[in-house]
């Protein structure tokens, strides 16, 4: 089936650790709540990807009226803070773990300054999600830039991180996160084989795009906004052009070499997964 060129938008965020430290991987416990109540109260619906894939699916269209929640990463605190909040509202989301990291700590880098080590979700606590509308998608089983891995090495990670999530859980997961963002053209075309979709951290509204490479919103941005209704609604596309513009400038004057697609300085500018070290 073909895809309409008048497709909606749909509006995916990302986060990754709930709690005080500020540091760039952080959003406050008490300013997510806040964010999610904001929703609540414009009638606007969270959801997993899975719900939004499959509202595709069968519709040949994104829903209305909603936002896709990810949580990059699988630290704890997400299940501790975020799974009371979105149990209260009736929200889905999508926690995008680290296979090999379950049960652990954030150790795959050298945490943000003030992120400190911190707990990950143990399997007990990603069925518990699983039992609450959140689905469990991949994000590797080692969080390694899969830009810099050669082809069988990118299979080896992509489909191990598939297979601890499958055995420990008893389902595959359906979707998938590009740790660090990095993703080339090779890298994208083995993910697609994995997934129904896979997300990267080019800082828009997704719509037309290849499920493959779907953009998300950088949560960091909106660190300290505690009504998401403008974002939902689209109001907001000139910051997010406006920040997409600077990251775009920035990874001009660092000229990777490296040919990713979306390489950008970790550890500020894509605000994902907590490496310190561009
Ligand atoms: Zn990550």
């Amino acid at each position: 089936m073909s895809i309409t060129t008048t497709m909606r938008s749909l509006v995916i965020l990302t986060y990754h650790s709930l709690d005080d430290s500020d540091s760039v991987v952080s959003v406050a416990p008490g300013v997510f709540e806040t964010q999610m109540a904001s929703l609540a109260d414009g009638d606007i619906r969270a959801i997993s990807l899975r719900e939004a894939l499959d509202f595709r699916k069968s519709r040949n269209d994104w829903p209305e009226n909603v936002l896709v929640l990810t949580f990059d990463d699988g630290f704890a605190n997400v299940y501790e803070q975020a799974l009371p909040v979105l149990v209260r509202h009736g929200f889905g989301a999508t926690v995008f773990l680290i296979a090999g990291h379950a049960g652990g700590t954030n150790d795959w880098d050298s945490p943000p300054p003030g992120l400190g080590v911190r707990p990950m979700i143990s399997w007990r606590e990603a069925e518990r999600l699983m039992e609450s509308d959140v689905e469990i998608g991949a994000h590797g089983l080692h969080h390694v830039d899969l830009s810099r891995m050669g082809g069988d090495a990118v299979e080896t990670e992509i489909a191990d991180g598939v297979e601890r999530i499958r055995s420990n859980l008893g389902q595959a997961p359906q979707t998938f996160a590009y740790p660090y963002g990095f993703v080339t053209p090779h890298v994208a075309g083995i993910a697609a084989r994995h997934f129904r979709a896979c997300c990267t951290t080019v800082h828009r509204r997704a719509s037309v795009e290849p499920l493959s490479l779907l953009p998300r919103i950088e949560m960091y941005y909106f660190r300290n906004c505690r009504d998401l209704r403008p974002l939902a609604f689209g109001r907001l596309d000139r910051v997010i052009a406006l920040r997409r513009w600077m990251r775009a400038a920035r990874r001009w004057f660092m000229r990777p070499a490296c040919g990713a697609l979306t390489r950008t300085n970790p550890h500020v500018e894509s605000g994902v997964c907590a490496r310190t070290n561009p």
